[in-house]
């Protein structure tokens, strides 16, 4: 660590502020494209001219495609170009209101008298066809998100339909699902998501909501529509009697329309916590059931005796998957001091060879940043660890012209009060800390006002369940990070919101008992 801390005393002052290391030292023009790369990578672009998005999308209300009474269309563009994408429609109060009678009809006329096993051939069906147009969706997704293919490719899409598999599985044993209670559906859900995981967030909300007999009005995020329209072509190609999946675009007062919309009987929230905050004051007001999915500050504890080598690529894992896009990423690293100086360095190493480019590239690791809002907040919270005076390690390839890009960033020496260690990020940036014993890292880990995830790294058991047991998160990981199973609850402590998603536990906020 003292020769790092001698770079960057003699660099105090420099214009460069990513020449932490020794090898961030080097001005980026005299770097390769690929930086730290073994060897160039030739591009290898998903073949996607067979999946490009209609030119314009209308709301899928009561089993059709209809245009928006508002009579408003939006655009959305492909972030990691800028070029614009496709057309959507812009569903208004009206347009809302029709989307919630259809589900009521649809709901009243056969959904809550249907069967538990004819909906669960529904919904096998959805999530065999979400198979079969994978490779559609998951081009899609990179186009619309900006996150890299093999992402969209390996996690998104078949976890998407793992849910829809898993959730038919449920919806004929509900009686099972709660024994000695007699489960009956709420109604109408009204579902609202965010663009991290555009399909998987709709998966995640739609199956469990229909595997218990409710209708769903669901609206995806305002960036990213896409996959969401997908599916619900899907959902009409599998014959869902009409109305039973409701689809609306729009941005925040669409959202606002449905939340408090007086036909809706539930509301599914997941997105950032300010919003989240706000629609829990309409729930209580309306008296209306709603769940909450919302921000994080998850922290990754080191202890000196973990598996250094596999904790790193967790921590990579953890922070830079899907550009840090994620509420449940590991966006604060706790290191025992012992092993600070090693993990540091193997970090920044690790860093240095991860490819940043077009996310239709399959060698890509690092995609687009998925607004240019998005990545106007990212650049203010790092600028705010610089003007406290933390050390900054960062990518040092060159990032494409044009669309939103963010080279993968560490901080060290971060301060529990600094903004970077306390504000979520969402992007790829990692603050550093230190601690000594196991009770300083959890009083550091559970500090923040938010309780989604947290990771835990040691080669002892039973420290692990130990500390694991005492940290004030919905899921802790251990030796591993950011696994994802249908099988398995999800949601958050404090600020992160209440409810749980996955599981027999994401039934529950569907039903009556
Ligand atoms: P956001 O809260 O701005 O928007 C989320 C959704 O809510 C969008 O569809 C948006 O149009 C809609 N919306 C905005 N204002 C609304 C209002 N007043 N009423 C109703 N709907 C409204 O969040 P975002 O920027 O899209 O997503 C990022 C946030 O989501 C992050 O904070 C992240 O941590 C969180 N997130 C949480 C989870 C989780 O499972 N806990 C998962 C993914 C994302």
């Amino acid at each position: 660590m003292a020769r790092y801390r001698k770079t960057l005393r003699r660099k105090k002052g420099g214009t460069t502020l990513a020449t932490a290391s020794r090898a961030s030292a080097q001005p980026a023009s005299r770097l390769p494209a690929v930086a730290g790369a073994a060897w160039p990578y030739a591009s290898a672009p998903e073949a996607h001219e067979l999946f490009l998005p209609a030119a314009r999308y209308e709301l899928f209300v009561g089993g059709r495609w209809t245009k928006p009474k508002s009579g408003r269309y939006f655009q959305t563009i492909d972030p990691s170009t800028e070029e614009p994408l496709t057309q959507v429609a812009n569903a208004g109060a009206a347009d809302v209101d029709a989307a919630v009678r259809a589900a009521r009809t649809a709901y009243e006329r056969y959904w809550r008298r249907c069967p538990g096993s004819t909906r669960a051939k529904y919904l096998y069906r959805i999530a065999r066809s979400i198979t079969e147009r994978s490779r559609e969706l998951a081009v899609l997704e990179s186009l619309d998100t900006g996150k890299p293919i093999r992402e969209a490719r390996d996690f998104d899409i078949p976890l998407a339909a793992a849910h829809f598999f898993y959730y038919a599985g449920w919806a004929d044993k509900l009686a099972w699902a709660f024994p000695g209670k007699t489960p009956s559906p709420l109604g109408i859900a009204g579902q609202v998501i965010p663009w991290n995981f555009p399909l998987l967030m709709a998966a995640w909300k739609i199956a469990p909501a229909l595997a218990c007999g409710n209708t769903v009005v669901l609206k995806p995020a305002e960036t990213t529509p896409i996959t969401a329209l997908i599916l619900a072509e899907i959902i009409q190609q599998a014959d869902l009697p009409d109305g039973v999946v409701n689809i609306i675009t729009g941005g925040p007062d669409t959202g606002q329309s449905l939340v408090t919309h007086p036909g809706v009987d539930k509301i599914a929230f997941t997105g950032s916590t300010e919003v989240g905050k706000a629609i829990a004051r309409e729930c209580a007001r309306l008296r209306r059931p709603v769940t909450l999915e919302l921000g994080g500050k998850a922290a990754n504890i080191i202890f000196d005796d973990a598996p250094i080598d596999q904790a790193v690529e967790g921590i990579i894992n953890g922070i830079f998957f899907n550009q840090g896009h994620v509420c449940c990423a590991g966006s604060r690293l706790l290191v025992q001091e012992p092993v600070l100086e090693t993990v540091v360095q193997k970090l920044d190493q690790r860093m240095q060879t991860l490819r940043i480019g077009p996310p239709l590239d399959k060698n890509t690791d690092i995609g687009a940043i998925n607004s240019k809002a998005q990545l106007q907040k990212i650049r203010e919270l790092v600028r705010s660890g610089d003007d406290a005076g933390r050390p900054r390690y960062e990518t040092r390839c060159d990032l494409p012209d044009r669309g939103y890009w963010f080279r993968p960033t560490f901080f060290t020496n971060v301060a529990l009060s600094d903004r970077i260690a306390r504000e979520e990020i969402f992007g790829p940036v990692l603050s550093v800390m230190s601690f000594r014993t196991p009770d300083e890292a959890v009083d550091k880990a559970n500090n923040t006002p938010y309780g989604l995830s947290a990771g835990v790294w040691s080669d002892k058991g039973s420290k692990n369940f130990k500390v694991t047991a005492q940290l004030q998160a919905g899921v802790v990981w251990a030796n591993t990070f950011n696994k994802f199973d249908p099988s398995s609850p999800f949601g958050g402590y404090k600020e992160s919101g209440f409810g749980r998603e996955g599981g027999v536990h994401g039934l529950a906020p569907y039903l009556q008992r």
